[in-house]
Formats: C-alpha cells, structure tokens, sequence
C-alpha cells in the first residue's frame, strides 16, 4: 500500500523474478499439501499475508496487484478469500500475520469484521503474535480502527508517503498532511505500534523537502519508519510520464544524499537501521517482514498473494476475474510456482538475509540451507568486502554504510 514495489513488505512480489515457470496445470497447488507444525520455519509458515486489493484511486507509480473500481466486489472477494483460507482444512496457529493491499482499510467495518472472522478461524495469532494491518490516512475511520483493534489488530503501518502538498500531488496522494496528524492521535488511542511508509527521489522533491518530511513524520512520534526511494516500474503511469520526458526523475546522486539523511537522522532518534529501507524503536521491528529476510516460509492469500510453503514458491492471479473465478469453484488461485533447487534456495537465502543489519550469520545460514556460505560465494564476498561494501568477522557477514547505499549491486553480484 503506498509504497514503490521495491517494499519487502511485498517480498512476495519482490522475489518474484526467481519464479521463471508457469505451472503446466496451476491446480496443482502446494498451498495445502502443508509441512507437519514440528518442521523448521523456512519449511513450516508461521506468518500469513491476505491481500487486500481495492483502493480509493490507482495511484500513478503502483504496480501492485490493486483495482480502483470494483468496490461492487468487495463482499464477493471476502467469500473467495474465505474459500481460499478454508482450504487449509486445520486452523494454522501464525506468529504474525499481515494484511496488506491495496487498501484493506477501504473495507467497511462491517466487512472488515467478516475478514477477522475468517482470520480467527483459521490463522489464529499466537499469544505474543504481530497482527498487521496497512492503512491510508484518508479514510481510516475511528469504527474501522475499533473493529481492527478488537479483531486482535496490534499493528498499524500507514501509507503516508510524504507530508509536502506538491509531492503528494505528484504521487496522486488523497490525504493531506493534516490527515496524518488526525489519524496519528487516533491511533494513539489504542495499544498499537504504529509505523510509517514514507517515500524519497519524487520528482521535483529536494534533499530539503525530504529533511522536512522525516521531521514531521518523527515528530508524530511512530514506533517504526520504512522509506523507500521512488521507482519507475514498467507500465505504470507514471513510468509513462517518464518515458514521455513529462516527469523528470531525481539525480542519482541525489537520492542518495537523500537515503544517507534518513539514515543519519532516524539513528539520531533512536531509531535501529535493522534492513536496508526499515528503521524501528528498540523492540518494534516489524516481525512478520522478518520472515521474509530470513527466507522462512509464509502462506499467501488474496489476487497476486504469493506463498512460500515447504520449498515451493507459489504466486496468485493478478487478474481479479482470474481470481474469484478460481477459487469461488473451489480450485486453487495460482498462477505461477516453482520449486527451487537446495543451491538456488541457499543463494536466495543469502540475498535476502543480507538486506538486514544483522546479515548472515554463518552457522545459521550452514543449518537453514545446507551449504556452507564460502562455498557458495566466498570469492565474490571476498571482492565485497576489498571494495568496502561488506564486513566479514568471520562469522557474520553484513553490509557496510557504504554497502547499504549500494545493496542493489552487491546483492546482484552474489547470485
Ligand atoms: S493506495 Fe493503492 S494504488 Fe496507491 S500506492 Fe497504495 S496500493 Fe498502490
């Protein structure tokens, strides 16, 4: 929700480019042929997303799996997303759960309510567990914010991308900066942790502007900040705009004088640079994206929802005809799936751990995956670290200061 696709929070997208195969016959989902409870985390889910995909307005720089006009199927979408769950046939305890969009909050309390209903049955969170929901400012009213807190709701991430009128304008925002102040003392009401999305590299913004937004976003006191430099992805209008020469992207080095102040001024104020584009409080990581970089296993529900079960990759439809159409005659929604090998799976394994500040640490990486790191890339992390881009200790291998600026490249360069 709000974001630029490059969001981990969407790693079921973001890892999309290791699923190279469409399924012969996409009925044949793994989904439900499910690893016994006392498997290991990257074989057994643990954490479960439920894709939400309507909004108010398609945002120009989305491309996720999203819709702006059929809220006339929203009850419709509830229903599928209940056969889909239900076809887990035994309720699944879940240490984290998140749902995301999309919208979810563009749901009517009413309907948000029948969501958490399906969520209870069959995804029950465990004592202690993390229950995300992404919200936009506008539109999160007090009764949605009631039924999602009382639905067992107890972390709230909100799109709100920027608090400078031009550069809302330009991302095709519908909120206004005094929205986000409204929905901040809201959400203040309720025992909830609360994180912000901001955005970064808009056109137009300057190193100024974005100073200003991480003031204003650190001065409504959130638990958590996630920022991400805009992109362009293929297709979208806004990327249109750009071919057209209508839109003139940021300088490079801009951006990154821009992504070296975030992370200057959130370590100022407490703030933990724990992955590449994430910054929390101590103890307010955001857990269930933690299971994305540790490359654990996850179920996925909903258009476009993608799953990470038993070693196999799994993505939905994108096509929301595609979508009820499947699951409403009780067949799986996958669209795309692939079994990666032991040695693929350990490179991405690498890839993905390498995003946090803890990075990979050697022991645990040999046991998740079966491979020894420096048998899988110890000359290119040796050429890594020579360059300055990573710290090696021996045991644990993570980014530098200068390494994070340049994660992109360096990740590229191990696979
Ligand atoms: S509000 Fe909807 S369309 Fe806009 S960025 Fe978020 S998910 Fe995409």
């Amino acid at each position: 929700m709000g974001r630029p696709s490059s969001k981990v929070a969407d790693a079921p997208f973001t890892i999309c480019h290791v699923i190279k195969q469409r399924d012969e016959n996409p009925n044949q989902s793994s989904q439900h042929s499910l690893p016994k409870a006392d498997e290991p985390p990257w074989s057994n889910p643990l954490a479960a997303y439920i894709h939400i995909p309507f909004c108010a307005h398609h945002c120009c720089y989305c491309d996720f799996a999203v819709t702006d006009r059929h809220d006339h199927l929203m009850d419709t979408y509830l229903d599928a997303l209940a056969c889909e769950i239900a076809l887990l046939e035994t309720p699944r305890p879940m240490q984290t759960i998140f749902i995301g969009g999309g919208t979810p909050t563009h749901l009517q309390p009413t309907q948000l309510q029948r969501l958490l209903q399906v969520v209870r049955t069959w995804l029950p969170l465990e004592a202690g567990g993390e229950f995300s929901v992404e919200a936009n400012p506008h539109g999160l009213t007090e009764a949605k914010v009631e039924v999602l807190v009382q639905g067992g709701v107890n972390r709230f991430s909100l799109g709100v991308q920027s608090f400078q009128p031009a550069k809302l304008k330009t991302l095709e925002r519908d909120h206004r900066a005094e929205d986000v102040e409204c929905v901040l003392a809201l959400l203040r009401r309720f025992p909830v942790t609360i994180s912000l999305d901001l955005i970064f590299g808009v056109p137009g913004e300057t190193v100024h502007d974005w100073r200003d937004d991480l003031r204003q976003a650190l001065a409504l006191g959130p638990d958590h900040v996630s920022t991400y430099g805009l992109t362009y992805e293929k297709g979208t209008r806004l990327w249109k705009q750009r071919q057209r020469q209508l839109v003139q992207p940021v300088d490079e080095d801009i951006e990154l004088a821009m992504y070296e102040l975030a992370m200057d001024f959130l370590a100022g104020a407490g703030f933990e640079h724990y992955e590449i584009s994430n910054y929390a409080l101590p103890g307010c990581r955001c857990r269930h994206n933690e299971v994305y970089w540790a490359n654990n296993a996850y179920f996925g529900f909903g258009m476009g929802a993608a799953r990470y079960v038993a070693g196999r990759r799994e993505v939905n439809s994108r096509s929301l005809d595609t979508y009820l159409r499947r699951v409403l005659a009780g067949q799986p929604a996958t669209f795309q799936s692939e079994t990666l090998s032991p040695e693929e799976s350990a490179r991405e394994t690498m890839a993905l751990q390498l995003r946090r500040s803890d990075g990979i640490e050697r022991p645990q990486f040999k046991k998740r995956t079966g491979f020894e790191l420096d048998a899988i890339a110890g000359s290119q992390l040796a050429r890594q670290v020579e360059r300055g881009l990573l710290l090696d200790d021996g045991t644990r291998v993570r980014l530098t200061r200068r390494g994070k600026c340049l994660a992109d490249a360096v990740i590229c360069d191990l696979l």
